[in-house]
C-alpha cells in the first residue's frame, strides 16, 4: 500500500486487552437518540466505524433508573433489554472492524429522574440542575448499592459486546461530586482528604477491572484542569492522576469548563484550544491518551500525535460532520473533508430531546430511517435540472443531483456562490461557517455535468426558456423591515427613525452613532450584529423580548458567552422589552409583562425579528395551486425560513427524491412504524417490529 504523510495516524494502538485499528477515536457524545431510538443510533454509530473511526463510543449511558436525564434521550444499560438494544450498536461497529466503547454514567444530584420518579442520589443533598427539588444524601447502603449497579452494568456492557468501558468521574456527575471539596461534606471514609474523596472512584476502577478486565479495556474521562478550585484543584487533580493513572487502560482528557471551552462553538473557541492543558498528562498517567479539540486539520492531528500530546485523535463534532473523515485522510483526499463549522446545532437538538442533526452533514441521523449514506447516493439520475439560488439549499441540492448523474445548472443572481453563508461568515466569529459553501463548491467544481451561472437574476420566463426537465427554486428569504415577528404579528406602526435590517448591515449599509438593535429572533444574529456595530464605534443598545441576550443559544451552549461578549464590548442590554414605535430620535419600548413604557434616545433602529420567504419566482412559475408532479419545487429558506441546517437538509432531500414518484424512495421507517401502529390500534392489535399482531 502506498505510504502517506499521515500514516502515523493509522497505526494500531493497544488499549489494555484490546487493540484499536487506528488513532481515530469517536469519544462519547450525545445523540438525542439514546435508549429511545436504538436502530437509528446503531446505524449512525456503525456508519462512523465504516468511515474509519477506530473506536466508536456511546453517549452517557445510565447504569440505573436513579440516573434518568429525561427528557434528554440518554443511553441506558439497566437490564437485558438494554443489552439487546446496545448490542445493535456493537455489532454495527464491529462489522467495520472498530472497537465499541461505552460511557457508564450516573448523574447523581444533577439529574431530576422525571421519568423514573426515583429520588436522585448525591454525595450530599443538592438541587437538581433544572428542577426545584434536591437529591438524597447517600448513606453507606446507597454507596454499596451504587457500586453494585456500576459493576452489574459493566458486566452487561461486556455482554453487549463492548470493548472499552468507561468510569466517569467528571462533568459534575455523581463520582465527581465525591471528588469535590465543596460538595463532599461527608465525615466518613468517603469525605475529607483527597484520598477519602477519591475512594469511590478507586473502588469503581478496581471493581470494573474485576468485572471486565480480561475482555474489555477500562477508560476514564477526566478533566485535565481539575474541576475548579471549589471542587478539585489542578494540583489535587494531578496528584490523583499520578496515583490512579495505571488503574485505567486509557485516559480521555476533557476540561472543566464544558460550555465555555470543551463544547464551545467556533464563535468563541478555535481548534485545539486546550492542547496546552493536555500536554504532559500522558507521562503522568503512563497510559494511552485521547482528547478532543474540534480537530478537522490532519496536520494538527499529526502534530499532536508526533509530539506525544495524545495517542488518539478524539472527536465528537468532526465525526458527526464527516463520518468518513479518517478514510479521506487515509486516501489522501483531505480536500473532500466536510469540516465541522462549530455551530453546535447538533448539541442543540439533543438538548431539545430530538435526534441529532448536523448543519454540514444532512444524512446524520438518517442512516437507518432513510437509508442515507453520507458519501454515496444511487447513480440513477437522468435529464437536466436547473437550480436557482446557490445558498446552502441550492448548493446541497445541486451536489446531490450531480452525484446521482443529472446534468445540473446552478444559477445565482449574486456574483459569488454561497447565499446567506457568504454574508454571515463575514460577521464577527462566524468565519468557519463559510465551510458550508466551500465543501460543496469544491466538490461541484470537480464534477462533470455541472454548470454555474452567476450574476444574473432569473425571471420566470428565463426559467421556462431554459427548458430544464426539473427546476428547483432555492431563492432564500429576506429580513423584514417592519418589525413583524414572534412578538408583533403585524407591522410596527410609526417607525419614523431610520430602520435597518440584518441584510442592510451584511451588505455594508450600517448606521452610526447611537443605535438600538431589537432582537425578537433570539438566536445568534441579533447579538452578532450588536457586536459588529459596537466594534464599528456605535453606542449600541441591545433590546430583546427575551430575558437574556441570544436566548435560544442556550441550547447551543453559547448564551453565557454571548452575554459576556456583549457586556465586554460595552453594549447596553435591555431584556424583556419590546419595541412599540420610534420617533425621529428615540425608540419607544414597553415591558413585555406590564406594558410599562420607556424610551431610548437613538439615531437608528436595527430590527432582527423575522424573515419573508422570497417565493416570488416560485409563485410566478407555479401560481397558488402547484401541480402534484413537483417538476418545479421550492426548497430551503424560500420555502421555510429556518436554520442553515434546515436548508442543507432540504437541499439533500430534494436531491435524493427528485424524479421519484413520491418521498417513499427513502425508506422512511419512522413513518412506516407510525402508520403500522395506527393500523394496529384500529384493528385492536399491537406492533412488533414491522409486524402487526392481532389480539
Ligand atoms: P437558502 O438558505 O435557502 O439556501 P440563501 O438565502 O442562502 O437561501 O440563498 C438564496 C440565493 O438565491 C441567494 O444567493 C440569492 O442571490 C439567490 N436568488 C434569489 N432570487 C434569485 C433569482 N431570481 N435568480 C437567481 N438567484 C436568485
Ligand atoms: Fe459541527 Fe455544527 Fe455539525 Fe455540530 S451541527 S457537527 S457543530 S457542523
Amino acid at each position: 500500500m502506498a505510504t502517506s504523510r499521515y500514516d502515523a495516524l493509522f497505526e494500531p494502538v493497544r488499549i489494555g486487552p484490546v487493540t484499536a485499528p487506528n488513532r481515530f477515536y469517536q469519544v462519547p457524545h450525545c445523540t438525542g437518540m439514546g435508549h429511545a431510538l436504538p436502530q437509528t443510533l446503531a446505524a449512525m454509530r456503525g456508519m462512523k466505524a465504516q468511515g474509519g473511526w477506530g473506536v466508536v463510543c456511546t453517549e452517557y449511558c445510565s447504569i440505573h433508573p436513579s440516573s434518568d436525564d429525561h427528557p434528554h434521550p440518554f443511553a441506558a444499560l439497566w437490564d437485558a433489554d438494554d443489552v439487546r438494544n446496545l448490542a445493535l450498536m456493537t455489532e454495527a461497529v464491529h462489522a467495520a472492524g472498530s472497537l465499541a466503547g461505552i460511557e457508564l454514567w450516573h448523574g447523581g444530584s444533577f439529574v431530576a429522574n422525571l421519568a423514573s420518579r426515583l429520588p436522585s442520589i448525591g454525595v450530599s443533598s443538592m438541587p437538581a440542575r433544572t428542577e426545584p427539588w434536591q437529591s438524597r444524601r447517600m448513606d453507606r447502603r446507597d454507596i454499596r448499592a451504587f457500586r453494585r449497579w456500576h459493576r452489574e452494568s459493566a458486566l452487561r456492557a461486556r455482554a453487549a459486546g463492548f470493548d472499552v468501558v468507561y468510569v466517569y468521574p467528571t462533568h459534575g456527575y455523581l463520582v465527581s461530586e465525591f471528588l469535590s471539596r465543596s460538595l463532599n461534606t461527608r465525615t466518613d471514609e468517603y469525605g475529607g482528604s483527597l484520598q477519602n474523596r477519591a475512594r469511590l472512584f478507586r473502588e469503581l476502577l478496581e471493581e470494573t477491572r474485576d468485572a471486565v478486565g480480561d475482555r474489555c479495556a477500562i477508560a476514564v474521562r477526566y478533566s485535565a484542569d481539575g474541576h475548579g478550585d471549589a471542587h478539585l484543584s489542578s494540583e489535587e487533580s494531578k496528584a490523583l492522576l499520578e496515583e490512579v493513572g495505571p488503574l485505567a487502560d486509557l485516559w480521555d482528557f476533557v476540561v472543566a469548563d464544558y460550555y465555555g471551552e470543551e463544547m464551545a462553538t467556533s464563535r468563541f473557541v478555535a481548534e485545539a484550544s486546550f492542547e496546552h492543558k493536555i500536554a504532559g498528562l500522558r507521562a503522568l498517567v503512563n497510559r494511552p491518551v485521547v482528547s478532543v479539540g474540534r480537530f478537522t486539520s490532519p496536520d494538527t492531528m499529526l502534530r499532536l500525535v508526533r509530539t506525544g500530546v495524545v495517542d488518539f485523535i478524539g472527536a465528537a463534532r468532526p465525526s458527526i460532520a464527516d463520518p468518513f473523515l479518517p478514510t479521506k485522510i487515509r486516501e489522501d483526499r483531505t480536500e473532500d473533508i466536510r469540516e465541522c463549522i462549530g455551530c453546535n446545532i447538533c448539541y442543540a437538538h439533543n438538548y431539545r430531546g430530538a435526534p441529532l442533526r448536523c448543519t454540514q452533514n444532512p444524512t446524520l441521523g438518517e442512516e437507518w430511517r432513510s437509508s442515507w449514506h453520507p458519501e454515496r447516493v444511487p447513480r440513477d439520475g437522468e435529464g437536466t435540472v436547473l437550480v436557482v439560488g446557490a445558498g446552502p439549499a441550492g448548493l446541497e441540492a445541486a451536489l446531490t443531483l450531480a452525484r446521482r448523474g443529472f446534468e445540473v445548472t446552478l444559477a445565482d443572481a449574486a456574483s459569488e456562490v454561497g447565499g446567506r453563508v457568504v454574508k454571515e461568515s463575514r460577521l464577527p466569529g462566524l468565519g468557519e461557517w463559510i465551510r458550508v459553501r466551500d465543501y460543496r463548491l469544491g466538490q461541484l467544481q470537480r464534477m462533470p455535468g455541472v454548470s454555474l451561472y452567476l450574476g444574473q437574476s432569473l425571471s420566470a420566463s428565463a426559467v421556462r426558456d431554459f427548458g430544464a426537465d426539473h427546476v428547483i427554486i432555492a431563492t432564500g428569504a429576506v429580513w423584514r423591515r417592519d418589525g413583524r415577528g414572534r412578538t408583533h404579528s403585524s407591522a410596527l406602526p410609526e417607525l419614523r427613525i431610520p430602520v435597518y435590517t440584518p441584510d442592510d448591515l451584511m451588505s455594508g449599509r450600517c448606521p452610526s452613532g447611537v443605535v438600538v438593535v431589537y432582537d425578537d429572533d433570539h438566536y445568534y444574529l441579533g447579538p452578532v450584529l450588536a457586536l459588529l456595530l459596537a466594534r464599528a464605534g456605535c453606542q449600541v443598545h441591545y433590546v430583546t423580548t427575551e430575558s437574556r441576550a441570544g436566548a435560544w443559544s442556550h441550547y447551543t451552549g453559547e448564551q453565557e458567552a454571548t452575554q459576556q461578549q456583549l457586556l465586554s464590548a460595552g453594549v447596553a442590554i435591555q431584556v424583556c422589552q419590546m419595541v412599540v414605535g420610534a420617533t425621529a430620535d428615540a425608540v419607544q419600548l414597553a415591558c413585555v409583562y406590564t406594558g410599562a413604557p420607556s424610551s431610548l434616545p437613538s439615531a437608528a433602529l436595527v430590527v432582527v425579528t423575522s424573515r419573508e420567504p422570497d417565493e416570488t419566482l416560485y409563485r410566478a412559475l407555479v401560481g397558488e395551486d402547484p401541480p402534484e408532479h413537483r417538476r418545479i419545487q421550492a426548497i430551503g429558506d424560500c420555502d421555510q425560513p429556518a436554520l442553515i441546517a434546515h436548508a442543507v437538509y432540504a437541499g439533500h432531500r430534494a436531491g435524493r427524491e427528485l424524479g421519484h414518484a413520491s418521498a417513499a424512495c427513502s425508506r422512511d421507517r419512522w413513518v412506516a412504524a407510525a402508520s403500522a401502529s395506527d393500523q394496529a390500534e384500529a384493528l385492536g392489535g399491537s406492533v412488533i417490529g414491522d409486524t402487526i399482531i392481532l389480539a
